[in-house]
C-alpha cells in the first residue's frame, strides 16, 4: 500500500528506493537506513518510509562514513524531533 498524501488525498509515487537515509545524534551521523523515497504528485511534499527491519550499517562499525555517501543517491539527515535538529543547528 502506498502513503496517501493527507493534504491532498492522493496516492504518492516511488520517488527512488533504496535511500540513505541516516540517523543524526546531534551533529553526527548515527545510524544508516536503507528506505524509500516518495512524493505527492500534487503538492510535491516527500516523504521517507519503508525502512529496513535493520540498520545497513551503525556510527562504531568499520566504514561507516563511507557506506553512507556510497551509493551515489541523495542522502538524507534525520532527527528524532525537531528540538534535536535544532540543538543540532
Ligand atoms: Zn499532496
Amino acid at each position: 500500500m502506498r502513503p496517501v498524501c493527507a493534504r491532498c488525498s492522493v496516492a504518492m509515487v516511488p520517488k527512488k528506493n533504496d535511500v540513505a537515509a541516516v540517523e543524526m545524534l546531534r551533529t553526527r551521523r548515527y545510524v544508516l537506513w536503507s528506505a524509500d523515497l516518495y512524493e505527492c504528485p500534487d503538492c510535491g511534499c516527500q516523504i521517507v518510509t519503508g525502512f529496513g527491519a535493520k540498520p545497513v550499517s551503525m556510527e562504531h562499525e568499520p566504514g561507516f562514513v563511507a557506506r553512507c555517501d556510497d551509493g551515489g543517491l541523495p542522502v538524507i539527515e534525520w532527527w528524532h524531533s525537531l528540538r534535536e535538529k535544532d540543538g543540532a543547528a
